[in-house]
C-alpha cells in the first residue's frame, strides 16, 4: 500500500506553511503520493505542482470544501480536480464570500466575551485575508495568552455553545460533489468521524452522497482515533466508498499528525488512487 497523503492545509487556506514547504516535507516524510486540499481555495496548487514535480514527488491537485448538511459543517475533498474549471472556481468563490463578515460576528461574540482585537488579530494570522476563519482566530487566542494551545481554544470558544461560533451557511452537499465532478475530480467525505451525527443521519448522508456521484471516504485522518480507523475502514467497504487517507497537517506542533505519519490504508481495502 503506497505511502498516500491527499489532505493538508497551506497559508493560502489556514495552514502555517507555504505550499513549496509542504511539498518538501512530504518528500522528507517519505510521503508517496501527495495532494493540497486548501479549504475552499485553490490558489496554491500551481506552487504545490511544480515543488512536487521538482522534488520526483506524485502530486494530485485537491482542495477541501465547507459545506452545510442537516444544519452542521461537512467537509468534502475533491481529488484530481482541474482547479482551473470555472465551475469550480466559481463555485469556491461564493463559498469564500462570507468569511469576513462572519470573522466580524465572531470577534463581536469574542468581545463580549472580554477578548479584544480578535478581527484584527486573527487577520494578522491569515495570509489569505478572504479565507480568515476559526484557526486564525485560534491562534490569535493562543498568540495573546488566552489559552496555551489551539486544541484548548477550540475546546472553550468558536465551537457550538461557546462564545464566538457563528454559525454560517456554506455550500451545500450537491453543489460541492457537482462542482468536483465537473472538474474532473474524485469527491471525498472528509473525516467522518468528526461529525455530530446519529447512526441514522450518518447512512443519509452516505446514501446522498454516493447518489450524487461521491466516490471516497476518509479511513485513516489525523481527526479519527484508532478505533475509528477500523470502524470507517468497515464502513467504507459496507458503503462501496474508495478510502482514502491523509494527516490534514496544518502546521508543526498543531496538528495531531505529521504528513505521511499515519498507519497505511489495510492493504484489503479498495483506495481512492487505486485506478489512478
Ligand atoms: P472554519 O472553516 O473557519 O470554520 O474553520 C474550520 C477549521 O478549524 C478546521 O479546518 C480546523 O482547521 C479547525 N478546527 C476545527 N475544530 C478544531 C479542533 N477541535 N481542534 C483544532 N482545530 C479545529
Ligand atoms: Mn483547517
Ligand atoms: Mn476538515
Ligand atoms: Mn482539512
Amino acid at each position: 500500500m503506497l505511502n498516500a497523503d491527499l489532505h493538508c492545509h497551506s497559508t493560502i487556506s489556514d495552514g502555517v506553511l507555504a505550499p513549496a514547504e509542504l511539498a518538501a516535507r512530504a518528500k522528507a516524510n517519505g510521503v508517496e503520493i501527495w495532494s493540497l486540499t486548501d479549504h475552499d481555495e485553490v490558489g496554491g496548487i500551481a506552487e504545490a505542482r511544480q515543488t512536487a514535480a521538482s522534488l520526483g514527488l506524485r502530486f494530485v491537485a485537491g482542495v477541501e470544501i465547507s459545506v452545510t448538511w442537516a444544519g452542521k459543517t461537512v467537509h468534502i475533498v475533491g481529488l484530481g480536480i482541474d482547479e482551473n474549471h470555472p465551475t469550480l472556481t466559481a463555485g469556491l468563490a461564493t463559498v469564500r464570500g462570507g468569511r469576513q463578515l462572519r470573522a466580524r460576528e465572531i470577534a463581536d461574540q469574542l468581545q463580549q466575551a472580554g477578548i479584544a482585537g480578535a478581527f484584527e488579530g486573527a487577520l494578522e494570522h491569515a495570509s489569505n485575508p478572504s479565507m480568515v476563519g476559526r484557526t486564525h482566530f485560534a491562534r490569535y487566542l493562543v498568540a495573546s495568552g488566552v489559552r496555551p494551545s489551539v486544541a484548548e481554544v477550540f475546546r472553550d470558544f468558536l465551537v457550538e455553545g461557546k462564545p464566538g461560533f457563528v454559525p454560517h451557511r456554506w455550500a451545500t452537499l450537491d453543489e460541492a460533489v457537482g462542482w468536483i465532478r465537473a472538474a474532473g475530480g474524485h469527491a471525498v467525505i472528509a473525516h467522518p468521524g468528526r461529525y455530530p451525527f446519529t447512526d441514522l443521519q450518518r447512512n443519509a448522508l452516505l446514501d446522498s452522497f454516493r447518489a450524487l456521484g461521491g466516490t471516497g471516504i476518509e479511513v485513516i485522518t489525523g481527526s479519527h482515533t484508532p478505533d475509528q480507523y477500523a470502524e470507517y475502514a468497515r464502513i467504507a467497504r459496507q458503503a462501496g466508498l474508495l478510502a482514502s487517507r491523509g494527516a490534514d497537517f496544518h502546521g508543526p506542533g498543531e496538528s495531531r499528525a505529521d504528513l505521511g505519519s499515519l498507519p497505511l490504508l489495510p492493504a484489503n481495502l479498495p483506495a481512492i488512487w487505486q485506478d489512478w
